[in-house]
């Protein structure tokens, strides 16, 4: 049976059969978001994969909490977090996001941010 799939591709996250959600790439940009993602959507055959074809992975949106993203696109540094085999956390915008210590000072913006200031937000962030 032949899928059309948003943007191509399908959901790389086991059970996922997603058809309407955005897809994003794997953040293989950033090596601990990236060691993240793989580890919450726990795709074995995702871990053997050179950052080139895990580039045309995708995830799509149904795993992200609508803080993650603006409009279509995702920032940075946020983190799947919903119906995933290797992650069983309540989502929240504490482990939405990853962190470093740039990223503390931007987790307590996000704390504090609104609707209206997600411009700022976003360029912030990317
Ligand atoms: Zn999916």
């Amino acid at each position: 049976m032949d899928y059309y799939w948003p943007g191509g591709h399908p959901c790389c996250v086991a059970g996922c059969f997603d058809l309407k959600f955005s897809r994003y790439r794997i953040p293989v940009h950033n090596e601990n978001i990236k060691k993240i993602w793989l580890e919450r959507i726990n795709n074995p055959a995702l871990f053997k994969l050179p950052n080139k074809q895990l580039h045309n992975i995708r995830v799509c949106g149904l795993h992200f909490l609508p803080v993650c993203k603006r409009q279509t696109r995702l920032y940075a540094t946020s983190l799947p977090t919903i119906n995933l085999p290797g992650f069983s956390d309540e989502p929240n915008i504490t482990n939405s996001f990853f962190k470093d210590e740039v990223m503390m000072r931007t987790s307590q913006k996000l704390l504090k941010v609104t609707t209206a200031s997600c411009d700022v937000l976003f360029i912030y962030l990317c």
